[in-house]
């Protein structure tokens, strides 16, 4: 049960994002800054994504004929502009992700700042609009950035967990969306085997690995929820786990009343529907802490 359930667009139960970071070999940099470019290995695994992965993606939502969100560092968007040029064309959405995936813990006050507007000021010169929508870095978003996106007229954050369903991030600041992530939906803990940045994952078999997310569907589908996936072009795009989240995107689309959609979408929808006086979203207060807990 949702307490609070979001009336979707045409009658649709469910909403649905397949969410790309495309973090290609942005990791490896910004981890091993002195000697990545000596390691050819986890750069070729991260050129993956947007080379190999990225239009297969791509050639999949043309033919299902659905429109989804990216999320991509500066620096990605700046050394990949050719697959953003597409990837755009296509008409799908891509969001602020850091500018080189820099975890923005590590990287507070003046340093946060200087990288959150490089990367901003990069998105807009490579895809030519404002991003919309920003997911942090390892999820790891700072009240900070939140203040940020607040402050660039970002309509929603894609990083916290505090809910199944869209709701609302109120600062003393502003507002904006806050579209919930969690483990459970995301690629990282079956499928990363990263050990140059301290991931020793077991490797699951594809369709193990992807029957997780599914079961999260059904559960959603049957609160008439929202259900989205975190995932990455250079471990959900591989050949063989994309082939199995083909193969359910078509089963669903066919046999499932669903709305898939980009996440501006998405919030443009609920701001809508708040607009219209017919529904009203979960709010939470942030900062949750001023300042350091007192245990
Ligand atoms: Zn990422």
């Amino acid at each position: 049960m949702i307490e609070n359930p979001i009336p979707w667009p045409n009658g649709a139960q469910c909403a649905c994002a397949i969410t790309f970071d495309i973090d290609a070999d942005s990791l490896i940099h910004v981890s091993r800054p002195n000697d990545s470019y000596q390691r050819l290995y986890p750069t070729s695994m991260g050129r993956y994504g947007p080379t190999v992965a990225i239009p297969r993606i791509l050639e999949t939502y043309r033919r299902l004929g659905i429109k989804q969100s990216f999320f991509v560092p500066g620096w990605c968007l700046e050394n990949y502009s050719s697959v953003m040029e597409k990837i755009l064309l296509e008409g799908h959405e891509i969001g602020h992700h850091g500018w080189i995936h820099e975890d923005p813990t590590n990287t507070l006050g003046q340093v946060q700042r200087e990288a959150f507007e490089k990367a901003l000021e990069t998105h807009k010169r490579i895809c030519g609009v404002s991003p919309r929508g920003y997911r942090a870095p390892v999820y790891n978003v700072t009240p900070q950035v939140i203040d940020l996106l607040i402050e660039n007229g970002f309509i929603y954050e894609s990083s916290l967990m505090g809910d199944d369903i869209p709701y609302v991030l109120k600062t003393d600041g502003g507002q904006l969306f806050e579209i919930p992530v969690h483990w459970g939906c995301d690629d990282w803990p079956p499928f990363a085997h990263y050990e140059e940045i301290g991931y020793m994952m077991p490797v699951r078999a594809p369709s193990e690995g992807l029957k997780g997310f599914w079961e999260e569907f059904d559960a959603q589908y049957e609160a008439g929820g929202f259900f989205m996936l975190i995932v990455h072009p250079f471990l959900t795009g591989r050949l063989a786990r994309w082939r199995i989240v083909e193969q359910w995107l078509e089963e669903t689309i066919a046999s499932k009343r669903v709305w898939f959609a980009p996440l501006d979408e998405i919030v443009g929808h609920v701001q809508r529907l708040m607009d219209e006086g017919v529904y009203n979203p979960r709010v939470d207060k942030l900062p949750y802490y001023s300042g350091p807990v007192e245990i």
